[in-house]
């Protein structure tokens, strides 16, 4: 939607300058959208999905494997191929975007889907056909892959094909990764550096170590031999240093990134719908915005960090600190703009509309004078909020040619802003020079899964999850702070076995859904229901390793349960037999409904602990490799085997990374006796020795 216009974009010095001009146009282009579609209905349910691969390149002599930037020209050939099919009046198979890493590629379906099941059923499909045609325009020794973070992401030499050192220093000023990283579309790297011009440095993300059995505490990273833009004398000094004692962002016991790449240069599955009009769509954003931690939680891949083995399985808090464009005033304090506590009055509720003001719970922060322009022109007061919270960002790329636009037909300056708040659910206007395309929204929190079948059960669940909440009339609503919490824990190692979510208790309208009450449940709970959860206790099946390890989780459950029964609150029904309990309704031919019931058994496996989730499957692969010294750090070898691990489930066509056996890559490595870890220094000369740079 205007993203990738292309133009001469500003530098921030100068974008600055229109930064109120922009929000201004971008406020009035969105009330023009509001008056002229807020009473438009009947828009189909049309919905697609959105996969972002990444390109590697294998060296299997050397046993490494490296990001290939030649991404960038297989993607070029692939829009090629879209652009003479949409010439030649035809649709395309698949829609291909480039996207933050120029080792990445984004495919949508050729056309969004529509509402009849048919359409669920295509969707693996149409995921294979993608892959089949990127396949198609590789370079040797390349393959396609489908995974969150690159494990090696930013070590030493990382990237193939990449420019000599010296030339690494101009936008993100990395120690850990070329400017070659990121795609050379003038949007990308004027985002990275002004984001960095505008906070006034380097994005600083620490995320936290896993303490393995070699791991020692503290954690202090040795000098990786990538800073290479030190000058000999210091560098040789600087060998000797902890990163934590070189370079004040870095935190102990943190994998310390530096560049918006490491975040923006992850993989993710979003899903977009379009409802029926305004009211729907809020609805609809709400009620997932609820579910955005369950689904991170349940599709989380990403346990690994610049190359070690990090205490959280999901790349979510990653991506936050990458686009960290915050100054230091606003990062040290309340930001400028108004916090508003939430005490206001709601319009009357519709019968149908579960929507409280009380669940505004957290203070927002807005830009004051747009929430009132908003108001003036008759925006109710969330809606409103919603959009001058968005607002109260600066934005961030601004091309010279579009500073002046007409907002009957463009609405660039709204999705300027719009684009660059990275939230978990996205509200999309009607684009005014898309007269088709109704209200959407977008659901972004998902990890991206390695295989087509993971990936297509996922968006069919969301999809029939979202048709089932609207046909059952249920009530997900919960606080937002509540839900804030969820979307922390959902990030945690094991979240799935170790963690309890928020949750309302009643959300069937015969249970009541309109009584306040939340619990604390387990995603098992919360997806396969109380009771199924309870019997197949009772059936004391024979505990998986993750089930055993959720016993704690259960227990708090099983109280949770019983604090329940005292209340007289109806047993939690899950979202998987609410669900199964829909597709009844639909009466389907059986092999359509064995189809969807594979995708459901996917989701639930995962939710029971049966299956584990691709993050703990690549974690337990490197925590078995030989070559894993247990000290956290993943040897490039190892990440290598990783990679064709996974690359041969792929090519095998297993649905998932867990119908390859684990034993087997245990099997020979039982025997082998972890070496000690070398350890990294803990004393050096004293941090005052080197300037931090
Ligand atoms: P963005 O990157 O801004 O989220 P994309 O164009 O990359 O947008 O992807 C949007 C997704 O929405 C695609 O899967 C596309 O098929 C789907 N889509 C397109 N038009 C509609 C529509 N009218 N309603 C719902 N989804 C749509
Ligand atoms: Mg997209
Ligand atoms: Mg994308
Ligand atoms: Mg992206
Ligand atoms: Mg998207």
């Amino acid at each position: 939607m205007g993203l990738l216009s292309l133009g001469t974009p500003l530098p921030w010095h100068e974008a600055q300058k229109y930064s109120d001009d922009v929000r201004r146009q971008g406020v009035a282009q969105f009330l023009e959208i509001w008056r002229r579609q807020r009473g438009r209905r009947g828009d189909a349910l049309l919905w697609g999905d959105e996969i972002e691969y990444m390109v590697v390149k294998y060296d299997h002599a050397q046993r490494r494997v490296r990001l290939s930037l030649r991404a960038a020209k297989t993607l070029e050939a692939l829009q090629t191929i879209e652009l003479d099919a949409i010439d030649r009046g035809a649709t395309p198979a698949a829609s291909w975007k480039p996207e933050f890493g120029r080792y990445m590629l984004e495919a949508t379906p050729g056309t969004p889907y529509g509402p009849r099941v048919a359409d669920l059923l295509a969707v693996e499909e149409n995921m294979r056909s993608r892959r089949r045609l990127a396949a198609a325009h590789l370079g040797a020794d390349e393959a396609l892959m489908a995974l969150t973070n690159f494990p090696l992401l930013g070590t030493y030499d990382s990237l193939a094909q990449a420019t000599p050192r010296a030339a690494w220093l101009t936008v993100e000023e990395s120690f850990f990764l070329p400017d070659d990283a990121i795609t050379g579309h003038a949007r990308f790297p004027t985002l990275a550096k002004n984001i960095r011009e505008r906070r006034t440095g380097k994005v600083a993300i620490n995320v936290p170590v896993f303490h393995d059995t070699h791991t020692p505490r503290p954690w202090r990273e040795p000098c990786p031999p990538s800073l290479g833009m030190l000058d000999a004398p210091r560098r040789a000094q600087a060998l000797h240093m902890p990163l934590c004692a070189l370079l004040p962002d870095a935190l102990e016991d943190h994998i310390y990134m530096d560049a918006m790449c490491f975040g923006m240069g992850c993989s993710c599955l979003q899903v977009t719908f379009q409802a029926d009009g305004i009211d729907e769509a809020r609805k609809l954003y709400d009620q997932l915005a609820v579910l955005t931690p369950v689904f991170l939680a349940l599709s989380a891949a990403a346990p690994i960090f610049r190359g070690y083995l990090a205490d959280v399985d999901c790349r979510w808090d990653v991506i936050s600190a990458s686009v960290d464009d915050r100054t230091p005033y606003e990062r040290g304090q309340a930001s400028a703009a108004a916090t508003s506590a939430t005490a206001a009055t709601t319009p009357a509720n519709g019968e149908r509309d579960y929507f409280d003001a009380a669940y505004n719970d957290l203070p927002l922060t807005v830009d004051p004078a747009i929430e009132a322009t908003l108001r003036d022109a008759g925006v109710d007061l969330w809606l409103a909020r919603h959009v001058a919270h968005l607002f109260i960002r600066d934005p961030l790329v601004v091309f010279h040619e579009l500073l002046d636009q007409d907002p009957a037909t463009s609405s660039d300056h709204f999705e300027n802003i719009q684009s660059t708040n990275w939230q978990t659910m996205r509200f999309k206007p009607p684009p005014p020079h898309m007269p088709d395309v109704g209200w959407r929204v977008e659901f972004r929190s998902m990890e991206i899964q390695l295989t087509e079948f993971e990936n297509a059960a996922f968006a069919v669940f969301l999809v029939l999850v979202a048709r089932m909440l609207a046909a059952f009339d249920v009530n997900l609503y919960l606080p937002l702070s509540r839900v804030d919490q969820n979307l922390a824990r959902a990030q945690r190692r094991d979240a799935l076995s170790q963690e309890t979510f928020w949750c309302r208790q009643r959300i069937l309208p015969h249970h009541g859904n309109r009584q306040p009450g939340y619990a604390a449940l387990s995603i098992d709970t919360i997806i396969n229901g109380a009771s199924h959860v309870a019997a197949r206790r009772r059936a004391r099946e024979p505990p998986s390793a993750a089930g055993a390890a959720g016993s704690a989780v259960d227990s708090a459950a099983d109280s949770a349960a019983a604090d329940a029964a005292a209340a007289a609150v109806p047993p939690f029904p899950g979202l998987v037999p609410l669900v199964n309990t829909f597709l009844d309704t639909l009466s389907l031919a059986p092999a359509a409904r064995a189809r969807l019931d594979r995708y459901l058994h996917l989701v639930s496996a995962r939710a029971s602990g049966a299956l584990p989730t691709n993050a703990a499957w690549i974690r337990a692969f490197v925590r078995r490799h030989p070559q894993y010294a247990g000290d956290s750090r993943v040897p490039e070898a190892v990440a290598h085997d990783l990679c064709c691990a996974m690359q041969a489930c792929v090519d095998r066509g297993d649905p998932t990374l867990s119908d390859m056996p684990l034993a087997a890559v245990a099997a020979n490595t039982d025997r082998v006796v972890m070496p000690l870890a070398t350890a990294p220094p803990t004393s050096g000369p004293p941090s005052s020795a080197v300037p931090p740079l």
